[in-house]
């Protein structure tokens, strides 16, 4: 059988119109939480650059909605009918089956998904597992399946909880959290960590701070001290950085694996809360820049296939890996206050996410390449990874993606906004979403931020205030945004600039209006064998390949897909010899229904190239890539560029020709 399994048109309508009638049916119950504040850090932790505000205080609007919605009628939202990790015996749910790592994976990205989109079918789900941890907690303080000893699954399951009491309040929360830490505190000498649990202790760190913070109790921070002594030591591997190329196959560690290394994003950000040392801070961006620069890659993330596997295009990245370091990032965000790990989330969350996922959010990825020029069951030059890695499906190559992928859009829609120390909000990424929240000294307010951003350059901010109010707004102004404006009901303000923060501080009266403009130059980047990316504001350009879906197999209503070229790939981009600038001619397109498919793609860029015979397949993916320059006597052609998300098939790291 070959299909795309991308919606119909007629699915389209039916979806998107029960999808918003059951929405604006649920909103007053479900969803339009009262404005909170957030909670900023306790002394002695160091304050944070801008608090994250409470679950629900920011909703996603438009495209960004609709994929939730996609996303709650796909996997995410009926993973646990039919895979029985999740299923009705998990021991999360207090049955004898999977007791470790993929319950609270799954309620990880459940949890904010049901509350941001006010699905009452999804927040029914949430409660059953929820509420199955919140009443059977052991008499000594023990969360989770009784038989399980691991600490590392709880560290998950203490963010799923941190997040729903945010959402609901359940006074439940904070008691059990306290009796857990207690427990942990008295038993960790006897039961240290092990493996994943060594190298992941920071997320469990997070979750210690949270508490803290509501609590103020001073033991809390002893044992977040002991978390931090006790697991890997990130820095000083970043400090003096020794992965500098592939993985060999069999050598991999828990220290070069990839979604430690997404998740371990965060450990100096968060270490760098209980020291207030400088060194500690800087040790993010040795760490940003050594995965840079020896397993960098042009949809935004590193090369972990599943471990690190350097720079070539044709390496892989697991979906875990993708979703943990956006969270990280908005994290690290949270903490440093950078702009440019803004435009780095950005990059991720709208290239590296939707470029590993079906448009219709029932299948993903294990592994995707930058340069994918067919997805099928083979033997890849992986680091590690099995044979179905790069399929797109239920569980290719071992499910924990299936079951952690939920996090990645509702997480990154829940960050856009952020509190300042002040009372004011910040945006610190871009997409369509309302926020709702207190300010200066605890006014309600909401902003809507009406855009088809990243497709689009203009973003306007409408304020809703029953009384005026001061407070400052901080805007993040992307790094690539030369030339960006910011104006208040249409008057422009001095002092914009590219890769800073831009605050505007004044009293906002209701229907004040913030138009913001970033002007989204198409650009080249450089990357492995001199090799060319075309990126365009916070989206990277991929060939668009004619895709021929195969079906492989079917595990209930989720299907497995192979996906094969109809078209040709092995091109290389015309330049200008004197400039080496490709010629760009960008379209705009209506913002399709799901923006990031090969149907809705709102953006294409033409752009001249020939084609170099000699670059084939190899062991099914695009053989090694050609030093650039290089020569071709083939023909110009114009091709035709979709933004990476949406091409399922495609090259991004392009040679180029100067004939
Ligand atoms: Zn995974």
């Amino acid at each position: 059988m070959m299909r795309t399994p991308f919606i119909s048109g007629r699915t389209v309508c039916e979806l998107t119109f029960l999808g918003w009638l059951a929405f604006s049916l649920m909103a007053p119950r479900g969803f339009a939480a009262q404005p909170a504040g957030a909670t900023p850090n306790r002394a002695p932790l160091q304050a944070n650059a801008f608090n994250m505000l409470p679950l629900t205080s920011v909703k996603p609007a438009g495209w960004l909605l609709r994929e939730l919605q996609i996303q709650a009628n796909g996997l995410s939202g009926h993973l646990d009918e039919f895979w029985p990790d999740v299923g009705p015996a998990s021991g999360w749910l207090g049955g004898t089956g999977e007791s470790w790592e993929r319950g609270p994976y799954f309620l990880d990205g459940l949890v904010p998904l049901a509350y941001l989109t006010g699905d009452e079918r999804l927040i029914a789900k949430v409660k059953k597992w929820v509420d199955w941890t919140l009443e059977n907690q052991q008499p000594d303080g023990w969360i989770g399946p009784a038989r399980m000893t691991d600490w590392w699954p709880n560290y998950v399951m203490l963010k799923v909880l941190t997040q729903y009491q945010e959402a609901t309040g359940d006074p439940r929360v904070i008691p059990l959290m306290q009796r857990y830490f207690a427990f942990q505190a008295r038993h960790l000498d006897e039961r240290p960590l092990q493996k994943w649990a060594i190298f992941r202790w920071h997320d469990e760190v997070l979750s210690i701070l949270w508490l803290y913070n509501r609590t103020g109790d001073k033991s809390l921070l002893d044992l977040a001290r002991r978390m931090q002594h006790l697991g890997h030591d990130w820095e000083a591997q970043f400090a003096d950085f020794r992965y500098t190329g592939k993985t060999v196959k069999g050598e991999g560690t828990l220290a070069d694996h990839g979604v430690n290394n997404g998740m371990a994003m965060k450990a100096a950000a968060v270490w760098w809360l209980l020291t207030g040392d400088a060194k500690d801070r800087q040790n993010l961006y040795q760490m940003l820049a050594a995965l840079d620069r020896f397993h960098g890659q042009p949809n935004g993330i590193f090369s972990a296939d599943e471990h690190y596997a350097g720079l070539d295009p044709s390496q892989g990245t697991e979906l875990c890996a993708v979703v943990e370091a956006m969270f990280s990032l908005e994290t690290d965000i949270s903490i440093l206050g950078d702009p440019a790990l803004g435009d780095r989330l950005e990059k991720i969350a709208y290239n590296a996410l939707p470029g590993t996922l079906t448009a219709d959010a029932w299948g993903h990825q294990y592994d995707q390449q930058a340069n994918q020029v067919m997805v099928s069951v083979a033997n890849r030059r992986w680091s590690t990874n099995g044979p179905d890695s790069n399929i797109f499906g239920l569980e290719p190559n071992y499910g924990c993606c299936t079951a952690n992928m939920h996090q990645g859009w509702p997480k990154f829609a829940a960050h856009l906004w952020m509190a300042t120390p002040d009372g004011g909000l910040a945006v610190v990424a871009y997409g369509p979403s309302e926020v709702s929240a207190l300010v200066a000294n605890g006014v309600p307010v909401s902003i809507a931020e009406t855009t088809d951003y990243p497709f689009r350059e203009g973003v306007n901010l409408g304020v809703k205030t029953s009384q005026a109010v001061k407070f400052p707004l901080v805007l993040r102004i992307p790094g690539w945004a030369a030339g960006a404006t910011v104006g208040v009901n249409g008057a422009a303000l001095e002092g914009v600039k590219p890769g800073e923060f831009y605050r505007v501080e004044r009293e906002w009266h209701n229907g004040d209006s913030v138009e913001l403009h970033f002007p989204m130059r198409v650009v080249n980047s450089t990357w492995y064998n001199n090799s060319l990316a075309v990126e365009r504001g916070p989206l990277v350009f991929s060939l668009t390949i004619g895709e021929s879906w195969s079906h492989l197999r079917q595990t209930g209503p989720a299907t497995d897909w192979e996906v094969f070229p109809t078209t040709p790939w092995n091109y290389a981009l015309v330049v200008d010899p004197k400039t080496a600038v490709p010629s760009f001619t960008v379209t705009e397109l209506p913002v399709g229904h799901q923006p990031f498919s090969l149907e809705g793609a709102p953006v294409e860029i033409a752009v001249k190239a020939r084609r170099l015979p000699a670059w084939q397949i190899e062991d099914d993916s695009a053989g090694p890539l050609p030093v650039s320059p290089v020569t071709s006597k083939q023909p110009v052609e114009t091709i035709s560029l979709v933004p990476y998300g949406a091409a399922k098939l495609r090259i991004t790291a392009f040679p180029f020709t100067q004939n």
